[in-house]
C-alpha cells in the first residue's frame, strides 16, 4: 500500500486524494493479523516543510476469535488517522519516506493495532463453553453442576486468617 511521495513534496501545501486497497505487510514489526478481505485507506496527503502529512480513513475485517465460546468471527472496523511520514530518520516519532514513495503498511497496521477490543466476542452476551463440560451455552444447556466453579478457590483461605 502506498503512494507517490515525489509528487506532493514538488508541489507544498497541495493536497491529494487517494483511495488504495490491499493487505498491509511490514516485516518491521510484525502484527499477526488475519485480514478476511483487503483493507481499504481513503484519505487526502499533501506535503509541509519536507513532510508529509496523511489523513485518512482505514477500513478492515479480520478474522478472530470469540474469546468466551471460542468460535471463529470476523471483527470488521474503520478507523480514522492522520500520520506524518519525513524524510530524516532523526525525527522519530515519524514514520520515514525516501521522497520518492510513501509506504503506508506500517501505519496502516498500527492504526489498526489501536483500534482493537478489549476482546473479542461473537455476541455482546455470548454465554461461552461450560468449564466441565465444554457444552457451547448458546446451543444448549448441559447437566453439569457449574455452582462448584463459580466458588472462588480463595475463599476458603480467608478462613484461616
Ligand atoms: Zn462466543
Ligand atoms: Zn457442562
Amino acid at each position: 500500500m502506498q503512494l507517490d511521495a515525489k509528487t506532493v513534496l514538488d508541489n507544498p501545501g497541495k493536497r491529494f486524494g487517494f483511495l488504495i486497497t490491499g493487505i498491509p505487510v511490514s516485516d518491521e514489526f510484525p502484527y499477526e493479523f488475519r485480514f478476511t478481505k483487503d483493507v481499504k485507506a481513503e484519505g487526502e496527503y499533501w506535503s509541509e516543510d519536507e513532510k508529509i502529512f496523511v489523513s485518512m480513513h482505514i477500513e478492515f475485517s479480520l478474522e478472530e476469535t470469540c474469546a468466551k465460546c471460542l468460535k471463529p468471527l470476523e471483527y470488521s472496523s474503520v478507523t480514522e488517522s492522520e500520520v506524518v511520514f519525513s524524510q530524516s530518520d532523526e525525527d522519530e516519532e515519524y514514520y520515514l519516506t525516501d521522497g520518492m514513495t510513501v509506504m503506508l503498511d506500517k501505519a496502516v497496521l498500527d492504526e489498526i493495532s489501536l483500534n482493537q477490543p478489549m476482546q473479542y466476542l461473537c455476541k455482546e452476551d455470548c454465554k461461552g463453553l461450560c468449564p466441565i463440560c465444554g457444552q457451547d451455552l448458546n446451543e444448549g444447556t448441559c447437566d453439569c453442576d457449574t455452582s462448584l466453579s463459580r466458588i472462588n478457590p480463595f475463599e476458603k483461605l480467608k478462613d484461616l486468617f
